[in-house]
C-alpha cells in the first residue's frame, strides 16, 4: 500500500470506527485502525493460501490451547512490512511500538504447550505446509496475576474487551453442537498465521460457543430477568475460561464439555470440507488419505469417538468403515509424564456430557480387549491396557490405540515413555513411538524481540541464515574475534538496560545492568525447582551476610511465573520468594551485591523483553520431570549460557553447544531412580549447615507469611520426619550442593568477560537443530506426510 492510500485509510478507520482523527484518537484506536489495514493487507494471501489447501493433503493442529501473545508486530514482521510503517508512522509522529504494545495479550494457554501450538503455526506457514490450527476462543484468557503482600492475586483477563482486529468472525460456517441436556452453537473466528516473506498465510481456526435462541422473551416480560438469559449464559459457560490448571482440574463436566465442543466442532468443519471437494461422489474411503490430525496431548482426544460419531451416524458407515478411516487419521504428541497430569474422566462424567460418544468409547474398548485375547494376553496385561477401567476412561490410551504416531518432545522424554510410562504400550505396538524435540519460532524469539543481534548477525553472515538457522553455525568462525565478541556483549548490554527500564517502571526495583542476569522464568511448579533457586538465595544472602564471600561480582535474579490459583504449595513458593526478595532487597550490606526481581503477570510479551536480556538461564527441573522445556531454547537463541540439569531439551542443548559452554549440575534420572526409595532428605538437613541454615529461615522471624502456614508446609514438605507422604519429592537438598558449586563456577567465569561472550557465541550457533521450522519439518515429513505448496 502506497504511503498517501495509507494515509487515507488509517483517517478513514479512525473516522469510521471511532469517529475521531489523528489528534483526537487515543493509542489504542490507533492501533485497532491500524491493525484493520494490516488484515486488509494480508486478505489476498489468506484467500490464495486458503484455495491452494483444497486441493492438497492437509494437517490439523488440534489444541485446546494456542499462546499466542501479541499479533501485530509479528505479523507485519513476518510480511516484511515492519520497516516500512514504522516509517510512515514516525513521519506522523506516532511510534510504533507504542501502538504494539496497546494489543492485549492473546494467552489462550498456560506455558509451553500452548506457546508451542503457537511457534508451530508459525513455522508451517513460513515453510508453507498445510497446517490448520483449531481450538478455543476463550472469552477469558489465562488470569492476570498481580501480587498483594507478596501473594499471587489473579484477576480475569477479559482480552477482547476493547476489539480483537486480529479475528475474522465467520458465522456461516458455524456448528451445531449436541450434549445430553444442551445444544449450542460454535461459532468460527479465524485468525491468520503469517509466514515469514512468503506470501502465506494459514488459518487459525478458534471456535466460540453462542446460543441463537438463548434469550427468553416470554420470561424477560415475566420480569424473570436472570432465567430470561440462562440458556444464553449456559451455552456461553462453555467458552468463557482457559482452564488456569497446569495439573489439577476441577469444574470436570464443563472442562469436558469444553474439549468435546472444540473437537466437534472442528470434526464437522474438516469433514465438511473433504465433502464440499467431492461433491458428487464422497467416498470416505479416501479420507485419510488427505487428511491428518495432529493430537496436542490428551485434551483433544474427544475428537476420536467424535470422527466415529459423525461417520457412523451421520454418514452412514459402519463400525469397520469407520474405524478403518479414523485409526489412519489421528497422531498424538504426549508431553508429560507427570502421573497427576494423565488425563481421566469418570465414564458418569462422559455420560453427562455424551451418552453417545461414551457408548463409542466403550465400544472401542470392548472390540481392543477381544483383540487382545485373541492375542492370548494375560488378564493383567489386557488391564494394563486398557481403555475404560474402574469405571475411568483414559484418554492416553484411547490416544495411543487410535493413533498412527506417537510422539514424545524431547529425546530422553520419548525413551522414559518408551521405557517406563508407556512400556506396555511400546511393547505392542513399537513402530507408533517417534521423537520429535520441540522447538521455537526464531521470528517472535529472535528477529522480533531482539533486533539489534539479528542485525549484528546479518552483518557477520548475510541474510541466508534468516531461512535457515542451522546456517548460524558459521558463527563459529568468530569465536575468537575480539570485536565480534565485545560487540556481543554490547548488544546484550543493551537489552539488559531495555529490561532494567521495564523493571524500574514496573517493579520499582533499581537494578544495575553491569550485574549478571541470572534468569527463571516459567510456570511455578514444584518440579521445575524455583524454590532450589530461592534457597540459592538465601544462602548467598546469609554468606554475605556473614563475611563467608567477599568480592563476588554483582548479581540480578529475576523470576517471573503463574501459579495455578489452586496449586497452593506453588503459591507458597511465590511468597517465599516474593520475601527472600525483600529481605535481599531492603538489607543495605547485600543489596550491594544481589538484588531480586519478581517480575509479575509473566507472559510472552514480558518474556519477548526477558529472553534477550539473560545471561544465565535457569533449567533446573528435577531429572526426568520436564518433557522438553522450550524456554532454555529462547534463552540459548539469545545468547544466556544455561545453568541446568540432564533434563528434557537441556541434554540436547548441551550436546548440541558444548557441555564447556554450559553449566550441567545436579543429579541424572539414571543416579535418581536408584535413589528414590532410600533417600533421606532429612540427613541433609541435620548434616549440612547451609540447608539447615536455609530452611531454618522458613521457620523464623527474618520472613514472614502473614500466618498463611505457608512456609511451615514448604518446610514440611521437606524435612517433616512424622510425614506419611514422600519428603523433598523433588530432589531440592539432593541437588542444593550441586547447584552451589555450579554457581561459584559461574561467577569465576564471568569474570573472564571474553571467555563469557565466546560461550554465548557458541550457544548462539548452535541454536540451529532447535528452530520450530526443523521441528515442524520432521512432523510434516515423518508423521503427517504432507508437502509445501509451491511457491505463489
Ligand atoms: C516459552 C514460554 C513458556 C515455557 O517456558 P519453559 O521454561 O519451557 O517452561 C511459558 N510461558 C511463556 C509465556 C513462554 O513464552
Amino acid at each position: 500500500m502506497e504511503k498517501e492510500e495509507f494515509l487515507l485509510q488509517f483517517e478513514k478507520n479512525l473516522f469510521n470506527l471511532f469517529g475521531k482523527d489523528l489528534h483526537t484518537s487515543t493509542k489504542k484506536e490507533k492501533y485497532i485502525a491500524f491493525s484493520k489495514i494490516i488484515m486488509n493487507e494480508l486478505a489476498e494471501d489468506w484467500k490464495k493460501t486458503s484455495d491452494k489447501h483444497k486441493n492438497s493433503r492437509n494437517a490439523y493442529y488440534f489444541s485446546a490451547e494456542f499462546l499466542i501473545g501479541r499479533s501485530l508486530g509479528n505479523n507485519l514482521l513476518n510480511m516484511g512490512l515492519d520497516e516500512k510503517y514504522s516509517q510512515i508512522l514516525k513521519e506522523l509522529d506516532i511510534d510504533i511500538n507504542d501502538l504494539e504494545i496497546q494489543e492485549e495479550d492473546a494467552a489462550l494457554g498456560n506455558g509451553g504447550l500452548g506457546r508451542l501450538a503457537a511457534c508451530f503455526m508459525e513455522s508451517a506457514a513460513s515453510l508453507d505446509y498445510p497446517l490448520t490450527g483449531y481450538g478455543v476462543r476463550y472469552r477469558q484468557g489465562l488470569f492476570k496475576q498481580y501480587f498483594h503482600n507478596g501473594f499471587q492475586m489473579e484477576v480475569g483477563d477479559n482480552w477482547t474487551l476493547d476489539k480483537d482486529p486480529w479475528s475474522r468472525r465467520v458465522e456461516s460456517e458455524s456448528k451445531i453442537i449436541r450434549y445430553k441436556n444442551q445444544v449450542v452453537k460454535a461459532v468460527p473466528y479465524d485468525m491468520p498465521v503469517v509466514g515469514y516473506k512468503n506470501h502465506v498465510v494459514n488459518t487459525l481456526r478458534l471456535w466460540q460457543a453462542e446460543c441463537d435462541d438463548g434469550f427468553d422473551f416470554q420470561k424477560f416480560n415475566n420480569f424473570q430477568y436472570d432465567d430470561s438469559v440462562k440458556e444464553k449464559n449456559r451455552a456461553e459457560d462453555i467458552t468463557r475460561v482457559l482452564y488456569p490448571n497446569d495439573i489439577q482440574r476441577p469444574g470436570k463436566v464443563l472442562r469436558l464439555k469444553q474439549q468435546y465442543f472444540f473437537c466437534s466442532a472442528s470434526i464437522q468443519d474438516i469433514i465438511e470440507k473433504y465433502e464440499k471437494n467431492f461433491p458428487n461422489d464422497v467416498n470416505f474411503e479416501d479420507f485419510a488419505k488427505y487428511n491428518t490430525i495432529q493430537l496436542n496431548d490428551t485434551h483433544p482426544v474427544m475428537a476420536i469417538p467424535e470422527m466415529m460419531r459423525v461417520l457412523m451416524d451421520d454418514k452412514k458407515l459402519s463400525w469397520k468403515q469407520a474405524w478403518n478411516v479414523t485409526s489412519n487419521v489421528f497422531n498424538y504428541t504426549n508431553h508429560t509424564i507427570l502421573q497427576e497430569a494423565m488425563e481421566k474422566w469418570s465414564v458418569d462424567v462422559v455420560e453427562e456430557v455424551s451418552p453417545r460418544i461414551m457408548d463409542i468409547i466403550a465400544e472401542i474398548d470392548r472390540r481392543f480387549v477381544s483383540d487382545l485375547v485373541g492375542l492370548y494376553y494375560s488378564v493383567d496385561r489386557i488391564d494394563n491396557l486398557r481403555i475404560v477401567k474402574d469405571n475411568t476412561v483414559n484418554m492416553a490410551h484411547l490416544a495411543i490405540l487410535t493413533a498412527v504416531k506417537i510422539n514424545g518432545v524431547a529425546k530422553i522424554h520419548t525413551e522414559i515413555l518408551k521405557n517406563e510410562t508407556l512400556k506396555s504400550w511400546h511393547d505392542l505396538y513399537p513402530d507408533k513411538f517417534v521423537n520429535k524435540t520441540n522447538g521455537i519460532t526464531p521470528r517472535r524469539w529472535l528477529f522480533y524481540s531482539n533486533p539489534e543481534l539479528t542485525n549484528f548477525i546479518t552483518e557477520l553472515l548475510g541474510e541466508d541464515w534468516k531461512t535457515d538457522l542451522t546456517k548460524l553455525k558459521e558463527l563459529e568462525n568468530f569465536q575468537d574475534d575480539e570485536s565480534v565478541l565485545e560487540k556481543l556483549m554490547e548488544i546484550k548490554l543493551h537489552n539488559k538496560i531495555r529490561l532494567k527500564k521495564y523493571i524500574k517502571e514496573h517493579e520499582n526495583i533499581d537494578v544495575d545492568e553491569n550485574s549478571i542476569f541470572d534468569i527463571q522464568v516459567k510456570r511455578l511448579h514444584e518440579y521445575k525447582r524455583q524454590l532450589l533457586n530461592a534457597f540459592h538465595i538465601l544462602n548467598l544472602y546469609y554468606k554475605i551476610k556473614n563475611n563467608e564471600v567477599s568480592d563476588i561480582p554483582k548479581q540480578t535474579y529475576i523470576f517471573g511465573a503463574k501459579a495455578a490459583p489452586g496449586y497452593f504449595r506453588a503459591k507458597a513458593i511465590i511468597k517465599f520468594i516474593n520475601e527472600v526478595k525483600n529481605l535481599v532487597n531492603n538489607d543495605d550490606v547485600v543489596n550491594k551485591y544481589i538484588k531480586v526481581v519478581f517480575l509479575e503477570n509473566f507472559n510472552v510479551s514480558i518474556g519477548e523483553l526477558v529472553y534477550p536480556a539473560a545471561d544465565v538461564s535457569e533449567q533446573i527441573s528435577t531429572a526426568g520431570k520436564e518433557a522438553s522445556g522450550t524456554g532454555n531454547m529462547k534463552f540459548m537463541l539469545n545468547g544466556a549460557l544455561t545453568v541446568g540439569t540432564y533434563d528434557g531439551a537441556n541434554i540436547e542443548i548441551f550436546n548440541h553447544a558444548g557441555e564447556d559452554n554450559n553449566f550441567p549440575f545436579g543429579a541424572t534420572v539414571d543416579v535418581l531412580n536408584s535413589i528414590r526409595d532410600t533417600y533421606n532428605p532429612v540427613e541433609y538437613y541435620y548434616k549440612d549447615e547451609n540447608i539447615k541454615r536455609v530452611l531454618d529461615t522458613l521457620l523464623s522471624d527474618l520472613i514472614n507469611d502473614s500466618g498463611s502456614f505457608m512456609f511451615l508446609d514448604i518446610y514440611n514438605s521437606l524435612v517433616n520426619r512424622d510425614s506419611s507422604f514422600k519428603l523433598d519429592e523433588y530432589f531440592v537438598l539432593k541437588d542444593f550442593n550441586d547447584y552451589e558449586q555450579i554457581h561459584e563456577k559461574i561467577l569465576q567465569t564471568y569474570s573472564d568477560k571474553k571467555k563469557w561472550a565466546k560461550m554465548s557465541l557458541m550457544n548462539i550457533a548452535n541454536f540451529g537443530e532447535f528452530s520450530s521450522d526443523r521441528t515442524i519439518k520432521e512432523y510434516a515429513e515423518e508423521i503427517w506426510r504432507i508437502v509445501p505448496n509451491e511457491k505463489i
